[in-house]
């Protein structure tokens, strides 16, 4: 970076959708923006460049989302998963200012697929991008190049200083950069494996991290340290049950398996241990990172027969597979007699049922520890399969406190005039647990948009 490049309107540190879009609307103001990217370029858009869809609310049909999903359906599904802990201000005007979100992408270059079909149920309610978060990002990037936004890689933000309770400059490469207003758009800490252990202690160790290596919280952290007030709780997170085979980073969605409720669940001791079957599979796999998580060594095995197959989406691995119950345990390291012992147990408990998997089909077990309350079919058809599963996390709640004009709140009560935050930075004001498909991204986007604005106007003195 040259000396005479050192002083910006706007400066924007992340370089996923949040910081992106924040950088876009900052120089469509007219402000001279930077944006600092920590990874290089080939590795540039965070976690951004493994979505697929966001969540809009709309009266429609729209050309990309069938169906009306309004203000009051909405804000009851936000209400199921965080259990009401949330900002309600913020939360609402992130769901109404949902509604620009398409065409906001649409006219910058980003394309949508039409509606989903198939058995996902997310036609109405989320948008998907054609070419997913990738082709979202190059749009994104070719739109903002265009604008002149100066844009730098492999510019992780070191330091950052503040004079008079206002933003002075970061650190970069061990150069300091200064602009009139800062937006934080750095992602979460899921990457920091230390900084994970100190809430969930030496488990830790043993997650998968599903994004970017690049979100090690480090931003976060200098923030907080230079008194920005903390929302959300350190061990909240979206958590889902991944490949255990699975990179340690950045092995994205391919990495998921979904035969959970076709199968039955065992851990490490070859017993099971929470219901399979409690509801349909989108509604339950993000509980189910924490479920193994809990385990010993936070693993775990789904067991399925040869009646399973064909009716999940194939994982990226192949299964480990046996005609007998006692050879598949020895092939995945477990007891065989045991193994052999809980899945006797269940298929005894299965009671007559008509199987269906497209509905709650109330085909249960009973007389079990642990009961399995729809599509509970005896696992009695070789061969069999396994497949194993360790907690994958996708991204952290924990980040700073917002107003709604994404300006960043301080731990004294006071407003830093001229920090703004976006994206998983900050998602935690809107998600105090719990996770909607799609959320994480509208909500990048409608405080991205609202973070480069104001940043863009009170270096503009406007
Ligand atoms: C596998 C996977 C699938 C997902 N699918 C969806 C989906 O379909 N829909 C949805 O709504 N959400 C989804 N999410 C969540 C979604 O990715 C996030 O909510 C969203 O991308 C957050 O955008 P962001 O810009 O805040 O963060 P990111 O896109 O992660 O960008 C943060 C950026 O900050 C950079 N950075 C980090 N530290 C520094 C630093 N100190 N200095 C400079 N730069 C730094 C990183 O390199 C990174 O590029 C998914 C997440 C994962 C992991």
């Amino acid at each position: 970076m040259q000396n005479d490049q050192k002083n910006f309107d706007v400066l924007v540190a992340g370089g996923g959708q949040a910081g992106i879009i924040a950088a876009i609307c900052a120089a469509e103001k007219g402000a001279k923006v930077c944006l600092l990217e920590g990874a290089p370029r080939t590795h540039r858009g965070g976690n951004t460049r493994h979505t697929r869809n966001l969540r809009p609310m709309h009266i429609g049909p729209l050309s990309v989302l069938s169906g009306t999903y309004d203000e009051d359906e909405y804000w009851d599904d936000l209400m199921r998963v965080t259990k009401g802990k949330t900002n309600e201000e913020l939360a609402r005007m992130t769901l109404r200012r949902s509604t620009e979100c398409v065409e906001w992408l649409e006219k910058r270059g980003v394309q949508f697929q039409p509606p989903l079909g198939g058995t996902l149920h997310l036609g109405r309610t989320n948008a998907f991008f054609m070419g997913g978060g990738k082709q979202l990002l190059n749009a994104l990037y070719r739109h903002g190049e265009k604008l002149g936004i100066e844009i730098h890689y492999d510019a992780m933000v070191s330091d950052i200083e503040f004079e008079d309770d206002a933003f002075k400059n970061v650190t970069v490469n061990d150069q300091k950069i200064y602009a009139k207003s800062f937006v934080a758009a750095a992602g979460g800490f899921e990457a920091n494996i230390d900084w994970l252990k100190e809430a969930w202690g030496d488990v830790a160790e043993n997650f998968i991290i599903r994004g970017t290596p690049y979100n090690t919280g480090g931003l976060l952290k200098l923030l907080l340290k230079n008194g920005a007030e903390q929302i959300g709780e350190p061990d909240q997170c979206h958590a889902v049950a991944i490949d255990g085979r699975a990179p340690k980073f950045d092995g994205g969605i391919c990495t998921r398996v979904d035969c959970v409720s076709l199968g039955v669940v065992v851990n490490k001791n070859a017993e099971r241990f929470y219901d399979e079957g409690e509801d349909f599979w989108p509604k339950r796999y993000a509980i189910w990172g924490r479920l193994v998580a809990a385990q010993p060594d936070q693993v775990a095995h789904v067991i399925i027969d040869q009646k399973a197959k064909g009716s999940f989406m194939p994982p990226v691995f192949p299964a480990e597979t046996a005609n007998t119950i006692p050879e598949l345990a020895n092939k995945i390291g477990l007891n065989a007699e045991t193994l052999e012992k809980t899945i006797s147990e269940y298929n005894a408990a299965v009671q007559p049922g008509d199987f269906d998997h497209t509905e709650l089909d109330g085909v249960h077990t009973e007389g079990l520890d642990v009961n399995k309350t729809n599509w509970a079919r005896p696992i009695d058809t070789p061969p069999y399969s396994a497949y194993c599963l360790r907690p994958g996390i996708t991204f952290t709640y924990l980040g700073v406190a917002v107003t709604d004009k994404a300006q960043m709140k301080m731990a004294n009560g006071a407003l830093c005039k001229n920090v703004f935050a976006a994206g998983e930075i900050m998602a935690g004001n809107v998600l105090g647990q719990g996770y909607l498909a799609g959320i994480g991204m509208t909500i990048g986007n409608v405080f991205g948009r609202i973070a480069g604005n104001e940043a863009a106007n009170h270096a503009l003195n406007r």
